[in-house]
């Protein structure tokens, strides 16, 4: 069966990356979280100080930045320059920061030049914000998440509680509200649906059922294009 790209984007805490990682998974795919791109580069950012505004200082930055990933038995490592930072950017302090520096223009295409290199054979489940409007229009098949954003912040609170990290409920509520909030208003690709995207609501489904009904869509997809 020829190799497909799987494009899933759309709100903060939606469970974008669980349902990558498990298609990915069965199918045999590279996963690769664009989320992480924006994260790692944030990282590097702060640790060298340099503010989303310095644009020669970003320049500089993304020419001394290498981003790789490990996708192994379903878990995914993100690796900076050869550092395994895949804990460290999913601190509050990453979290908070990440949509200012998603907005730059040269970071986002500094970063989509990765994205479609990674995608060259195909074969590639990727998530994130604009990867079916911009990084993959192409794109085979096209997921958007939505979800109610109480219940995305009760799962980000969950799964951050459960890594052991200390937090409320209130300031995950903040912070994946403002997420959304810059990143549907920013200029440079903004958070929207592609028009050819099926839209899921996956308030009150569960992982499983959400699973089950993505991989029937993808493998009917499959199916029409041998
Ligand atoms: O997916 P995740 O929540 O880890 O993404 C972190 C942030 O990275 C988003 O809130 C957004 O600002 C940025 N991002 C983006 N475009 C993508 C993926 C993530 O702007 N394709």
């Amino acid at each position: 069966m020829k190799d497909i790209i799987v494009a899933i984007d759309g709100n903060a805490a939606t469970g974008k990356s669980t349902q990558s990682k498990k298609i990915a998974l069965f199918l045999n795919y590279k996963y690769i979280d664009s989320g992480a791109m924006y994260r790692a580069v944030t990282l590097y950012a702060i640790r060298n100080k340099i503010s989303p505004k310095n644009l020669s200082q970003i320049n500089l930055m993304l020419s001394n930045i290498k981003i790789n990933f490990n996708f192994s038995n379903g878990e995914n490592k993100t690796f900076l320059n050869g550092e395994d930072v895949e804990e460290l950017i999913r601190s509050k302090v990453i979290s908070k920061k990440v949509s200012s520096y998603a907005k730059v223009k040269k970071i986002r295409e500094f970063l989509v030049l990765k994205q479609r290199e990674f995608g060259l054979n195909k074969g590639i489940v990727m998530d994130g914000r604009d990867i079916g409007t911009v990084v993959f229009p192409k794109a085979e098949c096209k997921f958007f998440f939505k979800s109610d954003i109480n219940i995305s912040a009760n799962r980000r609170y969950k799964e951050i509680v459960e890594s052991g990290i200390k937090t409320s409920y209130e300031d995950v509520l903040r912070d994946v509200s403002k997420r959304d909030f810059s990143d549907m208003r920013r200029v440079h690709s903004p958070l929207k649906k592609a028009k050819d995207s099926l839209e899921i609501d996956v308030s009150n489904k569960s992982v499983d059922e959400i699973f089950q009904y993505l991989i029937r869509i993808i493998e009917i997809k499959r199916k029409e294009l041998n």
